[in-house]
């Protein structure tokens, strides 16, 4: 018997994983938990309580009052809550905090999608359909620099570029469920594509492991 059909998008920032989950959920009419929110609010919580986020105790606390509702605040968006985010998500007792709800998102029976660096590997090791998006780190930059002046972030592109180096080293230099392709991630780089041929090429390898999952 198969359990729900899981899509796992993960990957670093502003590699347009993000934008293909969303993509991805609207096509097969699939709910979406873009789970870098979650790290963003624990980090943007623990700051408005006056709390560092290197205090795992601290921030720990905040993950476990964390209600849905909290995701919705524009001020998850910044460069300053993503910085955050990547702090407070080093530490083991927040993942551990942070994992029911990400799981109990995933067990819906009529799918989900969900978004991240661990999904595939610790979240939803089971998940029939894992993506991993990749895209260069200068790509990366240009992206999230355009999404911030949209936004209103006044910050110059060598900032932003210094910032995905240092949130790369963190997520994926960290022990607590470092940032990986998992072994049966399918990998897409999308530096040379535009976001539509990315979600296709996405959608293609959907497809086939929908495909899979409907003969197993
Ligand atoms: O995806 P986004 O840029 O919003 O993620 C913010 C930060 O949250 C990441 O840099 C990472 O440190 C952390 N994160 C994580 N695991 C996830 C999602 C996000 O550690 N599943």
């Amino acid at each position: 018997m198969n359990g729900p059909f899981v899509i796992a998008v993960d990957g670093p920032a502003a590699s347009g994983k993000g934008t293909i989950a969303a993509r991805l959920g609207q096509a097969y009419g699939l709910p979406v938990l873009d789970t870098g929110l979650l790290y963003r609010a624990v980090g943007v919580m623990a700051q408005r309580a006056g709390q560092d986020a290197s205090d795992e105790d601290a921030c720990a606390a905040a993950a476990a009052v964390l209600r849905a509702e909290d995701l919705a605040d524009p001020a998850l968006r910044t460069r300053e809550a993503g910085e955050l985010a990547s702090r407070v998500a080093v530490h083991p007792r927040v993942r551990a905090a942070l994992l029911s709800f990400q799981q109990t998102f995933a067990s819906q029976e009529q799918g989900s999608v969900l978004d991240g660096r661990d999904i595939g590997t610790v979240i939803c090791p089971d998940a029939p359909a894992k993506l991993f998006v990749t895209a260069t780190p200068e790509v990366r930059a240009e992206r999230r620099w355009k999404q911030l002046q949209e936004q209103g972030e006044a910050v110059g592109y060598d900032d932003v570029l210094a910032d995905i180096r240092i949130r790369d080293a963190r997520d994926g230099g960290r022990d607590a469920a470092p940032m990986r392709p998992a072994p049966d991630a399918v990998l897409l780089d999308t530096s040379r594509m535009t976001i539509g041929e990315a979600a296709d090429a996405a959608r293609r390898i959907v497809e086939a492991a929908r495909a899979r999952w409907d003969r197993s």
